[in-house]
């Protein structure tokens, strides 16, 4: 059932005991908005828990209380509500959805949300399910600590591309204004989030030797980045932003990121500048927003190199290319 902020709000309320979740390949936006919401309600006197079937990536353990989110263990845990932040499928939950028996709140900000729980506030104008946990907070005039300013924060800013994406709205400004005037500070923020092991700096060359440009027709060209597993399991996390260096070439309508996680399956991270690559990700059974979307895609990973360039040119091939709008 749809429900308003106000309705969401209320049902956290009227909960006692309250397991939180989020995405697995955690981001900025799913854990910044899981730890500000557990420290609302901790201060609340709710019986809380965060739950996470993933590590916490090295990069944002600068945020408070991200040593209190625990993995999931069988036996079955019951709970009042379950609240899952930022994930528009129950997949992306992994065994937290077994392992946890409750009614389902789901606030999120995908476009391919598959309103797969009980209660859903899906909002897609956001730029980040950050915002709409700051929404909630100021509905029930909630004290935002600097702590909570700083995840918050975090959560819009690396989900907008620190406001130079397409989905940076005169409201995602006015929500980081907000949270400056709270306490979180951008300059700190964001050298949090640059600073990289040096191991990650000096792989970029044999990263950027697997660059290939593909011809897309009229509407662009598609880049891809290939990473083999001996690359991913050294930077872990760390090759998240490879993405923008395809990205950001003159003349490239969509970006791709294959990162062989073992044999059998690989994934993808898909950017665009106009193209609904949402869809793209939609057909490979994962999904996300117009501009930046994922999937994982099982099978060796030159057949699926294959299948996703195919799959893009495609979409290239009833688009009208880039307007830079
Ligand atoms: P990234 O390429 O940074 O991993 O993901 C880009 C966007 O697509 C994120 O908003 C992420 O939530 C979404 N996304 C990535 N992978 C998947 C997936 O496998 N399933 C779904 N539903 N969304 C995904
Ligand atoms: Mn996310
Ligand atoms: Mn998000």
């Amino acid at each position: 059932m749809e429900v308003s902020i106000a309705r969401s709000a209320q049902l956290l309320d009227q909960a006692k005991s309250i397991m939180l979740t989020t995405h697995i390949s955690p981001d900025g936006d799913a854990l910044g908005s899981l730890l500000a919401l557990y420290a609302y309600l901790s201060a609340q006197k709710k019986q809380v828990r965060m739950l996470l079937d993933d590590e916490i990536p090295r990069t944002y353990k600068f945020l408070s209380g991200w040593e209190k989110i625990e993995k999931p263990a069988s036996p079955e845990s019951h709970a009042d509500l379950l609240v899952v932040l930022d994930a528009s499928d129950l997949s992306r939950i992994g065994k937290v959805s077994t392992v946890v028996k409750a009614p389902i709140l789901n606030l999120d900000h995908h476009i391919s949300n598959v309103k797969f729980a009980d209660y859903w506030y899906i909002d897609s104008q956001a730029a980040a399910t950050g915002e709409i946990i700051l929404k909630l907070f100021n509905e029930v005039n909630a004290d935002i600590t600097a702590d909570m300013a700083t995840a918050l924060f975090t959560a819009i800013a690396t989900d907008c591309g620190f406001f130079r994406f397409a989905n940076t709205s005169a409201d995602t400004l006015k929500f980081a204004a907000e949270l400056v005037a709270l306490g979180a500070k951008p300059h700190i923020i964001s050298e949090h989030l640059d600073i990289k092991p040096r191991a990650v700096i000096e792989a970029l060359p044999k990263v950027l030797e697997t660059l290939e440009i593909i011809d897309g027709g009229p509407a662009g060209q598609i880049a891809t980045l290939t990473l083999k597993q001996d690359i991913v399991s050294e930077l872990k996390e760390d090759t998240e932003g490879f993405i923008n260096y395809p990205r950001n070439i003159d003349g490239v309508e969509i970006a791709i990121m294959f990162k062989e996680v073992d044999n059998n399956n690989v994934r993808v991270s898909l950017r665009s500048r106009t193209a609904d690559v949402s869809q793209l990700a939609l057909s490979f059974g994962g999904g996300g927003h117009a501009r930046a979307a994922g999937c994982t895609v099982t099978g060796q990973l030159d057949q699926v190199k294959a299948r996703v360039i195919e799959a893009a040119k495609r979409q290239l091939s009833h688009s009208r290319g880039a307007t830079y709008a």
